[in-house]
């Protein structure tokens, strides 16, 4: 899955989520976030952040992002 991260922060822009196949972004406190388990591992929406906030969990130094996304996805 993708995950997230920091750099989302009260960023403006939207086009992750228009490119988006399966529509898997949710909304955050003030940033974006991918729901884990809808997330096809496609790649599409990397590029087309300009924050560069959006990392494969196969990264190293997540952090707790990918449970910070799964707690607002599954919010809604
Ligand atoms: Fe959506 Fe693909 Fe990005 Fe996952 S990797 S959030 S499916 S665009």
């Amino acid at each position: 899955t993708y995950v997230v991260t920091e750099n989302c922060i009260k960023c403006k822009y939207q086009d992750c989520v228009e490119v988006c196949p399966v529509d898997c972004f949710y909304e955050g406190e003030n940033f974006l976030v991918i729901h884990p388990d809808e997330c096809i591992d496609c790649g599409v929406c990397e590029p087309e952040c300009p924050a560069e906030a959006i990392i494969p969990d196969t990264e190293p130094n997540l952090d707790n992002w990918l449970e910070v996304n799964r707690k607002f996805a599954e919010i809604w």
